[in-house]
């Protein structure tokens, strides 16, 4: 216990939510299934967003914004994609409230839709009704649009940040001439996102395919990237989609080929969430707090002055300035605290629980001495370090860190991906905090639901490169080709 957080081995959930609460990322809402993500937490999304939209425009594609409302029958045109989302669907049926004459406000009935609209889950069915005049020619081709916005999924089953009823996300829309230019989309954007989880989040991640069962309703083929969560459950962490035609045709979108053919445009989505500050948080925070990767925390450096006087006081703070401003030079973000409200053991406990990666602590003999005293968040070490050269020692120290977070969650991660070559042993994987199982599947549904129904283990994906490998299903007995990896997961 410290501070007030549960240890993550006695309650692993509860640990989450502390940290989330207690670290001031974010807060269960007034609405069921809804947050508020407060300023630090934003903070970090923000700093999330502005990498994944510097990817996407490095690889070509520029940002649109498109309705928050989709009429039903859009959504009913591609027959998979309504089934899909039906269940979870937020519709819109009115446009006016008025008062009853008793002082109660009622849903006007005279003001009913004639179509009922659609809070979008998701934007295929009202981008492809767009790309329908925006599309003519090949050269037209490639559409390369990404969309920034909320959605609406009305789930049963919340959780602070890791499924929320609304979430904040992006969604790419691209449309291609030919099938493979659309499959290489697909697999780019998921190296976008597996580069992104590992060199910024420092997640690894498995790439892979996910079965028919799992796939995004209305899609050939989605891809995702899975990540391990220190309780040894797993997180699908992005999702990019194959859509084939299927869009295409349900919106009657053709363009004419370099032959002067008609053909129906091939189709991707791809997208994450703000799911993406659970993993964040899960992958690596500890019983003290949140433990952050240098690149994506919003206050890289602490510095907390410790003085007696004004004098101390007024010596450390033009230090400080200096420092700071060497800092900033070299692209790092830097706090001073030198709030004479709280003390510095008070200071200390706040940014550690935020996990800020550096705190320097400097009083008035390490004036005198020339240092600062140096603590990492990562691994809590504390040491005394040389105020000559502290900003190139500094940016070296914020490198390591996230070399150092991201090494230890991937030899966590390679020490949970277990095989199991019988549905008893299988059984007995999952008791203990197992992480991912690689095990023999005959390919069909039927097993994969029995498995699901009987374990509560899905199969997250068939790794991309997978090594072909003769076997025998771990349920049936049947033959299999490679093994896929199971988990329980978020
Ligand atoms: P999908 O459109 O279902 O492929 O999902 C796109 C992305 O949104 C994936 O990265 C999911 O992990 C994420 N996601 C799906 N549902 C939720 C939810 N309820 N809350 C937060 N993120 C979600």
């Amino acid at each position: 216990m410290s501070k007030g957080i549960t240890s993550k081995n006695d309650d692993y959930s509860q640990w989450y939510n502390d940290i989330v609460i207690k670290a001031d990322l974010a807060e269960h809402s007034s609405v069921k299934g809804c947050m508020v993500i407060k300023p630090y937490g934003y903070s970090i999304w923000e700093k999330m967003q502005a990498v994944l939209d510097q990817k996407f425009k490095d690889t070509g594609h520029s940002n649109a914004y498109f309705p928050l409302f989709i009429p039903k029958s859009y959504f009913s045109k591609e027959a998979a994609h309504v089934e899909g989302f039906a269940t979870e669907c937020a519709v819109v049926t009115h446009y006016r409230l008025k008062n009853d004459g008793n002082g109660n406000i009622i849903v006007d009935e005279t003001a009913k839709l004639e179509e009922e609209l659609i809070v979008r889950p998701t934007s295929e069915t009202i981008i492809w009704n767009t790309y329908r005049g925006w599309i003519e020619s090949y050269r037209d081709l490639p559409l390369l649009i990404n969309q920034w916005a909320n959605v609406v999924r009305w789930e049963m089953r919340t959780r602070l940040f890791l499924r929320t009823t609304e979430f904040l996300w992006q969604e790419g829309h691209t449309a291609h001439a030919t099938s493979q230019e659309a499959i290489e989309e697909t697999e780019r954007m998921l190296d976008v996102y597996a580069d992104f989880a590992e060199n910024w989040m420092a997640v690894p991640v498995v790439k892979g395919k996910k079965t028919p069962t799992e796939r995004f309703a209305g899609a050939l083929d989605t891809y995702c990237i899975e990540a391990l969560m220190q309780d040894g459950k797993a997180l699908q962490a992005g999702t990019s989609h194959f859509l084939g035609q299927n869009f295409a045709k349900a919106f009657d979108v053709k363009f004419t080929n370099k032959e002067g053919k008609l053909e129906h445009v091939w189709a991707t989505s791809w997208g994450v969430s703000t799911r993406l500050m659970g993993a964040l948080i899960m992958a690596h925070s500890d019983d003290a707090g949140l433990v952050l990767p240098p690149k994506l925390a919003p206050i890289q450096v602490v510095i907390v002055p410790i003085y007696k006087g004004e004098e101390d006081l007024t010596k450390i703070s033009a230090f400080v300035d200096e420092l700071t401003l060497k800092l900033k030079g070299l692209g790092i973000s830097v706090k001073y605290d030198s709030r004479d409200s709280q003390r510095p053991g008070f200071k200390f406990a706040e940014y550690e629980l935020k996990g800020v990666p550096i705190r320097l602590a400097i009083g008035g003999r390490d004036m005198e001495n020339g240092t600062v005293e140096l603590a990492r968040r990562d691994t809590k070490e504390k040491f005394t370090v040389p105020q000559e050269g502290l900003d190139f020692y500094i940016a070296n120290l914020l490198e390591e860190i996230q070399e150092n977070i991201y090494n230890r969650a991937h030899q966590f991660r390679e020490e949970h991906i277990t095989e199991a070559n019988s549905y008893q042993e299988f059984k007995e994987l999952l008791d203990g905090k197992t992480g991912f199982i690689s095990a023999h599947w005959d390919g069909t549904a039927e097993t994969e639901k029995q498995i699901k129904e009987e374990t509560k283990a899905t199969i997250r994906c068939i790794p991309l490169n997978n090594k072909q490998e003769a076997g025998v299903c771990i349920l049936t007995g049947k033959p299999s080709t490679q093994r896929v990896l199971f988990a329980r997961a978020y």
